[in-house]
């Protein structure tokens, strides 16, 4: 089983958590840009995070052999604070590196006027700059939540094939089908998703546009349920070939949009995927 995990924030976990997800498969991954617990106070403390975002952890991947990029935004739960906003000017600055796959976390935590206006100015700027956009849902009134950012998203003119709208569930998951955005899955051990109700979704609504992660953020998580995933799949009896589109295609073509994703001397990607340019990256 390969595996890219398209969602995983891999700054907050230890070597050994490397070393067990590259033992279960996982090749490649994007860890987007998030809050870090303790609130920042000052724009500093995002470009020395989005440095290390685009150049410590990549290299800290690498040593296990795992392929590393990124996505640059200013959150939405940071989207609040004065003191963080004027992030949002360096951003560009950020968007144009190489590694950097997409504009995300984006969308909204309380649904504030704050958090609406950085929303539309960062689907803006992946406009301008040609790259996918990641949509966090809120955890609170999801569904209002899910629907106001579909609009927002319609709004701003972006295809909605650049775009995934994550953290979703049994409730959210139709809305998010018929807009043409790509559907995100967080799995986590004891809240939200798990591996056996992913299946269900799976069953329901097939493996197209669908991205599976372990979001394997501050709290209780696990980077290893996108291999749990896989292999509950297997059981229910999904094809090998519907679980390597779930679990490393599907995030392949999401990704590969930016043009930017580096996966090309990947030994067994070497016959499926030469010849496409989006793969060799960099170029
Ligand atoms: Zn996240």
């Amino acid at each position: 089983m390969r595996i890219f995990d398209p969602h995983i924030h891999m700054s907050s976990r230890t070597t050994d958590d490397y070393e067990r997800m590259a033992a279960a498969g996982v090749r490649a991954l994007v860890e987007p840009a998030f809050w870090l617990g303790q609130p920042r106070t000052n724009v500093g403390s995002f470009t020395d995070y989005f440095d290390s975002l685009v150049g410590w952890e990549p290299y800290r991947a690498s040593q296990f052999g795992i392929r590393h990029h990124c996505t640059i935004a200013l959150n939405p739960k940071e989207a609040n604070d004065p003191r963080c906003r004027p992030v949002l000017d360096v951003l560009p600055r950020y968007l144009a590196k190489d590694g950097v796959v997409a504009v995300g976390e984006i969308g909204y935590d309380s649904m504030t006027p704050d958090e609406d206006a950085a929303f539309s100015a960062q689907l803006a700027l992946a406009v301008a700059n040609d790259l996918p956009a990641l949509v966090h849902t809120p955890h609170r009134d999801k569904v209002r939540g899910t629907q106001r950012s579909l609009a927002v998203v319609k709004e701003s003119g972006i295809d909605p094939g650049r775009v995934v709208i994550d953290h979703l569930n049994e409730v959210t998951v139709g809305l998010v089908k018929d807009s043409g955005c790509w559907m995100g899955f967080s799995i986590y051990p004891d809240t939200k998703m798990s591996p056996p109700r992913m299946v269900a979704i799976l069953r329901e609504y097939g493996p197209e546009r669908i991205l599976v992660n372990s979001a394997a953020d501050w709290g209780k998580s696990d980077p290893l349920l996108t291999h749990a995933t896989g292999a509950a799949m297997r059981e229910a009896g999904f094809s090998d070939d519907d679980i390597d589109r779930v679990l490393w295609r599907n995030p392949v073509e999401f990704y590969g949009q930016s043009g930017r994703l580096d996966l090309s001397d990947m030994e067994d990607l070497a016959g499926t995927y030469a010849g496409n340019s989006i793969l060799r990256g960099g170029d």
